[in-house]
């Protein structure tokens, strides 16, 4: 890449969340392999984020691209309307059995925040098709659920700056978020905001939508599993729709396949994405049960009101049969236990630094916490020099790294997080 095309990409292209007329830096990557990115001049970084969630196995992984080559020979793209084909069914039948049992519709779609949105539409023709139409939907504070505007009215208000939206955006129901942690006693008056607003709202509510136990980009907070099993009893008795967005968590990340296990519940609706395809392509589904499926298609629509052009792209669906293969093996689970130690040894100096509020830890994902917001661009640019590819956000430096990290290469980045805590100068804005 030329300073030329640099130029370019500053003057003309928008990144994710960046401003036109004062963008941040960006990185020039021409190839990544195994947990490396490389850039243009040369400098290899070590990955932290499996380019957020997304790429488990690492790049460039072997398997993964002999699936999509074999598949771009047969065809990469065909409708689904009227239309099926192997890749399809063999993952849909690979995400049947690996889901929750209730979960047996499976609805393919092309990015996390479609999933959201069909997610919710599901409940909501539900609920319709039951009579009695419902059109709230309920969530905790701190949530992400994506950048459309069906999954946006379920983010976190603040965060999404849900003030830019007003009078546009669905308002619904949002209870503090959990403040009682995966690794702690469990706090009964920790739900009791959540029941309450519950309780009140009970016979308006369509769905209740959450990321189970890690909330994502709303915080990256790890909540009580306790929180699951009485939000999942709630929605029960009284008949109210249970919405999982594991988009982030799901496919091994929190150390369980998906991270309802840690509550033993299942949900009624399920979104997957992110790390469905091994990172390589954009493809997300949303499982349902036969019970909802069936009410949804016996309403006055006769059929689920939804069908993108690219569903169930066979080239996308290849490549994510093949990841789910090699999830299999089973091999991740070993992997993603040792990045928990070795995340929990190697982070906690970090609490040491004044700069640091909090060190979290579970499965492959290492979260510290800073009181001040950091300097986005510097705290970037020292990642860099210490050949290391870390984006924090916010007060937020974290690390999720594929689960095929070497120990050593992860021991380099967690040796520049405690780099960059103990550097006073990266905090100052
Ligand atoms: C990333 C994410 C989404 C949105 O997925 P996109 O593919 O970016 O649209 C939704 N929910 C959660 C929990 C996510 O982490």
């Amino acid at each position: 890449m030329t300073p030329d095309d640099l130029a370019f990409d500053q003057r003309h292209i928008w990144h994710p969340y960046t401003s036109m007329t004062a963008p941040l830096p960006v990185y020039p990557v021409v190839a990544a392999r195994g947990c490396e990115l490389e850039l243009a001049g040369g400098e290899l970084l070590v990955d932290g984020m499996s380019s957020w969630w997304a790429a488990i196995h690492g790049y460039n992984h072997p398997r993964l691209n002999a699936a999509m080559k074999y598949q771009i020979d047969a065809m990469s793209h065909v409708m689904f309307g009227g239309i099926t084909h192997p890749p399809a069914v063999a993952l849909c039948r690979k995400l049947v059995a690996m889901t929750p049992a209730p979960l047996e519709c499976v609805f393919l779609a092309d990015s996390g925040s479609v999933a959201v949105e069909v997610a919710m539409k599901m409940a909501l023709q539900y609920w319709h098709a039951r009579g009695e139409p419902r059109q709230r939907f309920m969530t905790l504070r701190h949530g992400y659920h994506g950048d459309t505007f069906g999954a946006m009215s379920a983010c976190d208000p603040d965060n999404s700056m849900h003030s830019l939206w007003k009078g546009y955006l669905p308002e619904n129901l949002f209870a503090p978020a959990p403040t009682c942690g995966v690794d702690d006693d469990w706090n009964e008056l920790d739900i009791v905001p959540f029941a309450r607003l519950f309780a009140a709202h009970r016979h308006e509510l369509a769905a209740v939508i959450l990321e189970p136990i890690v909330q994502g980009a709303g915080g990256m907070r790890f909540y009580h599993p306790e929180w699951l099993k009485r939000i999942r009893a709630m929605c029960d008795r009284e008949g109210v729709l249970l919405i999982a967005d594991e988009i982030a968590t799901g496919f091994g990340r929190t150390g369980k396949l998906f991270a309802c296990e840690h509550a033993g519940i299942a949900p009624d609706i399920l979104c997957l994405g992110k790390a469905l395809t091994g990172g390589t392509m954009t493809l997300s589904a949303t499982l349902t049960t036969r019970s909802v499926a069936d009410t949804i298609s016996n309403g006055e629509a006769g059929c689920f009101m939804h069908g993108p052009t690219f569903m169930g792209n066979p080239l996308a669906c290849a490549v994510a049969n093949e990841s789910l293969a090699i999830l299999e093996s089973g091999e991740w689970r070993t992997q993603v236990a040792a990045i928990e130690s070795q995340l929990r040894a190697e982070l906690a100096p970090c609490r040491e630094s004044p700069q640091v509020r909090d060190v979290r830890v579970l499965g492959a994902i290492g979260v510290v916490e800073t009181h001040q917001p950091v300097n986005m661009a510097a705290l970037q640019r020292f990642f860099v020099s210490q050949g290391v590819w870390i984006r924090p956000f916010g007060r937020l430096i974290y690390l999720m790294p594929p689960y095929v990290i070497s120990p050593d290469q992860l021991a380099r980045l967690t040796a520049a997080v405690v780099n960059a805590v103990n550097d006073p100068a990266l905090f100052q804005s």
